[in-house]
């Protein structure tokens, strides 16, 4: 069986270490040493300035949105994971859908201006599967329109753009460090700002608003992470260069393989690096996907159709739009498996079987 992604497990007796500390420290929870090393550790991994660990990428997002005191309508990408739109209205503001480049697979900033209007306050947009956004012409039409911006590099651990880490780029950036992702703690997020004043007003945030033992400096929520999800972070940072070459290997295998392949491939930011999170293949049409799924079932290959349905068409709790670029892509995309230890037999195997499909 080859699952389409497999979670990075180190060797336990690293992690076994880490607990022994917390059991002589009796530390468990609430910025703990551990998350004060891991977030230094971060730092200097990814070269960012200010960066908060926190529960998970999805209360990252949600700390993002309300730090900055967002209001009204935000403009975002229909083509992510729920967590980015659903964000948006748990803070009571309105999502604005903006269609994807058909080649970037991000969302289009040709068509972010047609959608401001005086009530849009930001541009939330997704570094989907790591790719990064077209930075600056975002960054262009914010400055223009006076809108604040918002990152999803939930996919985008380790990416740079021009030599400057992913994470730099915006207002804020969130990434999730969940177990299926690239880098992982188990359950975790990070937020990400250059500003060092928005940084100290969510770490107020991540503890109920606390200022003291008796004060209050913010609205708060719990926001924390444990000493554990700590613990596994850390013993993961210490793999991160090993897991990056061996996906790089597979990734470069895949591409081999599938060089004659019929199917649009993800257009790489120029200037930005890759971090080999995933490996998704846009097919000619649905039903050619149908088959590749039923056939790699039938070998025991799971691949994941991810991003599909498009979130403009399946939230019961928006009005269904229209998005035609990422409607179309939605059917007919799928990752396929891509982990750690992955072997380059496997690969061969998924290429040879998609190869015959698509020329049967
Ligand atoms: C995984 C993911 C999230 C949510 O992160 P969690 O840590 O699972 O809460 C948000 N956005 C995108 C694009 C994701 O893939």
């Amino acid at each position: 069986m080859i699952p389409v992604t497999k979670p990075f497990l180190p060797p336990i007796a690293g992690y076994n270490k880490y607990l022994e500390g917390i059991w002589k420290r009796q530390w468990l929870t609430n910025m703990g040493p551990l998350a004060s090393d891991l977030e230094m550790r971060l730092k200097n991994h990814l070269s960012v300035n200010h960066l908060l660990f926190v529960t998970n990428g999805t209360v990252a997002l949600q700390m993002a949105i309300k730090a900055l005191d967002l209001k009204g309508e935000i403009i975002t990408t229909p083509f992510s994971f729920v967590a980015t739109t659903s964000s948006i209205v748990w803070e009571g503001c309105k999502p604005i859908f903006v269609d994807i480049n058909k080649d970037s697979l991000n969302i289009d900033p040709n068509k972010i201006e047609e959608a401001i209007t005086e009530n849009t306050s930001a541009i939330l947009a997704t570094h989907v599967y790591g790719n990064p956004c077209d930075v600056s012409a975002i960054e262009k039409i914010a400055k223009k329109h006076n809108l604040k911006v918002i990152y999803d590099g939930a996919h985008a651990f380790g990416v740079q753009v021009s030599g400057k880490s992913i994470f730099d780029y915006g207002d804020l950036s969130i990434c999730s460090l969940h177990a299926t992702k690239l880098y992982h703690s188990i359950e975790g997020g990070l937020i990400i700002t250059k500003d060092a004043t928005l940084l100290k007003k969510i770490a107020y945030m991540r503890n109920f608003g606390f200022d003291g033992p008796e004060a209050f400096a913010e609205l708060g929520l719990n926001g924390k992470n444990s000493e554990f999800h700590a613990a596994m972070g850390l013993v993961n940072l210490d793999f991160i260069q090993e897991i990056h070459d061996n996906r790089k290997k597979i990734v470069e295998r895949y591409d081999e393989k599938l060089k004659n392949y019929k199917g649009i491939k993800q257009l790489w930011h120029i200037n930005g690096t890759q971090n080999y999170a995933y490996y998704p293949i846009v097919v000619e049409s649905e039903e050619l996907l149908h088959k590749c799924i039923d056939t790699l079932t039938l070998n025991e290959i799971f691949v994941r159709r991810y991003f599909y349905p498009s979130l403009s068409k399946v939230l019961p709790y928006l009005e269904s739009v229209e998005m035609p670029i990422t409607e179309d892509i939605a059917k007919r995309v799928m990752c396929l498996p891509l982990f750690h230890d992955l072997t380059l037999e496997e690969v061969d195997l998924i290429c040879r079987l998609l190869l015959r499909i698509q020329n049967n």
